[in-house]
């Protein structure tokens, strides 16, 4: 056999083993290793190696190689292949190019630094380079081939090394495919992720376009504004979203760091206003809107709003009230009668002062579950007097005839309840007053009646809210802070008992309080 000939079957072999390598290695590495390996053995080059360029993740296109026959590092120090006149032809894909001696090519040497081969390379001779194509016809790289004797390559190595180079280019273009598919994947299953977070995300999440489009409508934004993404989509928010337009000027609009929301009013479909804390963020194609419904937080700020007006207008009335006797009695030293009437003012002012004060802590204690009471017997006449006895006025009338049993809850409290509704009644309602207390069923009842002008129906539960006060007693200059009934239902709910009002127009209210009857252990 003459040198450079080849075996059809060693031929046939190798080609196998690299078409075996490209179809069943995924790492693209370790393809190319297998192709200039096999290359390098089959030719009988001193070494061989792949110059072949790849794309990063951003599409940037970089070089890589692989070396077959010398240990890697002897390259390392060496420059890429540039574009000299022995490498242009591959890296132009012009074609083939077998030398027998390079170092007598005309070619050779005639470009600057190293006018030949760097310092330190292996001397090469014979020299045998093969363009790489990708689909396209594109060169995607290079296959060179060198040994230091002249006259070592044939034509049949020339033919194997195109053979193989077909090779080497689909293996790079299989890898580059599936890193693709794999980016793509990577980035669809990202997008499903945000899709679902878009999905179960609290904040209202609305994607409208520079057209003033809306593209994207998340479920928290049909629950917040009561509009359904098949009636908003595609269609101009101003129009889809009613009273979208006076707001959407005062939105602030950030870039990507999110700017501060604002909180706005938005009327829903079903006349309800809710209260937005929204702000958007300007993209390319348009803008996000990211919104919260805050009309619950907004409910609770007025209302604490509501609490300091109240709070302080009525602490500032008797604190008026006793500087001004005090002031009085020491300015002007008025006679024993006046003077008693100033004290007994400071007295009545400073008693209201401390009732308010301990309304306001009892309250908040309530709110913070902080409040403890016990559970024990209490004897139903025995509550009645208790909180009877401070109120001396000719229209109260206690009624308890017959026999009552026992009630279960904590008596001190229950006296205070009652003591509020029979002050209520008497400041009001209109006399007579009458306290009862009676067995009902399994439980004990109490009842405060007075015969005044009665309450609303459509107020008989907001009066048991905190702060609550009727209009026409606000109007009436009557003073109260609109937490005694509040505190009522708090307490007598502790004590595991009900309490609620009946009341007809015109003809008076009955307040009652029912607790579970005391069972003996
Ligand atoms: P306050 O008496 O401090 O205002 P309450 O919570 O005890 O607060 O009562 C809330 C409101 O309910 C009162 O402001 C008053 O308008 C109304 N109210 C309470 N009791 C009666 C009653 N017997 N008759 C009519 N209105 C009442």
């Amino acid at each position: 056999m003459a040198r450079g000939d080849i075996e059809e079957t060693t031929f046939a072999e190798t080609v196998l083993r690299v078409a075996k390598a490209v179809a069943v290695h995924d790492d693209l590495h370790e393809v190319v290793q297998v192709v200039t390996d096999e290359t390098t053995a089959i030719t009988g080059a001193q070494f061989g190696a792949f110059f072949y360029n790849v794309m990063d993740l951003d599409g940037e296109s970089y070089s890589l190689y692989t070396i077959s026959g010398v240990p890697r590092e002897r390259f390392e120090k060496f420059p890429m292949p540039r574009n000299t006149d022995i490498f242009r032809p591959t890296f132009e894909g012009t074609g083939t190019m077998r030398i027998e001696d390079v170092t007598a090519d005309p070619r050779y040497g005639r470009s600057a630094p190293y006018h030949g081969m760097p310092p330190g390379h292996l001397p090469v001779r014979s020299y045998l380079a093969v363009p790489v194509f990708g689909r396209s016809s594109e060169v995607i790289g290079g296959l060179f081939f060198g040994h230091e004797r002249a006259g070592v390559f044939t034509s049949v190595h020339e033919k194997i090394a195109e053979a193989i180079a077909v090779h080497a280019g689909v293996a790079v273009e299989k890898a580059q495919l599936l890193a693709a598919e794999r980016s793509a994947r990577t980035e669809a299953e990202a997008r499903a992720d945000a899709a679902v977070a878009l999905e179960v995300v609290g904040d209202g999440i609305a994607l409208v376009d520079d057209q003033g489009v809306v593209r994207l409508w998340n479920p928290a934004a049909e629950t917040i504004t009561g509009r359904r993404a098949a009636a908003v989509l595609g269609r101009p928010i101003g129009q889809a979203v009613a009273g979208w337009e006076q707001i959407a000027l005062r939105i602030p609009i950030g870039d990507r760091a999110a700017s501060t929301p604002v909180t706005l009013p938005l009327d829903t479909l079903k006349g309800r206003e809710v209260w937005l804390s929204l702000y958007g963020i300007a993209f390319t194609g348009g803008v996000v809107y990211a919104f919260r419904d805050v009309t619950d937080q907004r409910r609770l700020e007025s209302l604490r709003e509501d609490v300091i007006a109240t709070v302080s207008h009525e602490l500032r009335t008797p604190v008026a009230a006793v500087y001004g006797a005090a002031r009085t009695l020491r300015v002007q030293r008025p006679d024993e009668k006046a003077t008693a009437e100033l004290l007994q003012v400071i007295e009545v002012e400073a008693t209201r002062l401390a009732a308010l004060v301990d309304d306001v802590l009892l309250t908040s204690q309530i709110d913070a579950n902080r409040i403890s009471l016990i559970h024990t017997s209490i004897d139903p006449r025995e509550a009645v007097e208790a909180a009877t006895v401070g109120a001396a006025s000719s229209q109260l009338q206690v009624d308890l005839d017959g026999a009552i049993a026992p009630a279960s809850g904590d008596p001190q409290k229950l006296s205070q309840v009652l003591a509020n509704l029979v002050e209520n009644a008497l400041k009001y309602g209109r006399g007579p007053v009458t306290v009862t207390a009676r067995d009902s069923q399994r439980a004990v009842r109490f009842e405060v009646s007075d015969c005044g002008e009665g309450i609303p129906r459509e107020e008989q539960q907001r009066i048991f809210e905190k702060f609550y006060r009727r209009e026409t007693h606000l109007d009436a200059g009557l003073r109260g802070t609109g937490l005694g009934l509040y505190i009522c239902r708090e307490l007598v709910q502790r004590m595991h008992g009900r309490i609620g009002v009946d009341s007809t127009r015109g003809r008076g209210t009955t307040f009652w309080v029912e607790l579970p009857r005391h069972e003996p252990s």
